[in-house]
């Protein structure tokens, strides 16, 4: 049994990617390059931001790309990141996202209350945490 397609894995498109941390110019397979389309922003002639690991300076790099870039880059096989301003994760039902996250004062006072002998008396009146300041 003989794969007839093997030729199009030694064919991956690279694209030569200019990093613009270190100025190095090296071809980056196509596969390995992301591509985030954000055209919300000011520029129009800034259609998103391509991102790859540079071989130079062996850090995820990324830079403002055109529209026409944008799509010829999808073209050849970059997989397209598409920005969602909304969060994705459902919010548990035992932890509804309802008021105010708990501050670092509001830990503190929770502390400083635990770490009295009567605190437990102090949950039955309306509002422990709050007006029994010295
Ligand atoms: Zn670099």
């Amino acid at each position: 049994m003989r794969a007839n397609n093997n030729r199009e894995e030694a064919t991956v498109p690279t694209v030569i990617a200019q990093c613009p941390r270190c100025d190095t110019s090296v071809p980056v397979i196509s596969t390995a390059m992301l591509v985030t389309a954000t055209p919300d922003t000011s520029d129009e002639r800034v259609a998103g931001t391509v991102t790859w690991l540079c071989a130079g300076c062996d850090d995820l790099v990324s830079q403002q790309i055109s529209w026409p870039a944008l799509l010829q880059l999808v073209r050849i096989g970059v997989q397209l990141v598409e920005e969602d301003e909304t969060d994705p994760r459902p919010v548990h039902p035992d932890h509804p996202a309802d008021g105010a996250p708990l501050t670092a004062d509001d830990v503190l006072e929770l502390h400083e209350l635990l770490s009295t002998t009567n605190w437990f008396d102090g949950l039955e009146s309306p509002s422990p945490l709050k007006g029994t300041a010295p």
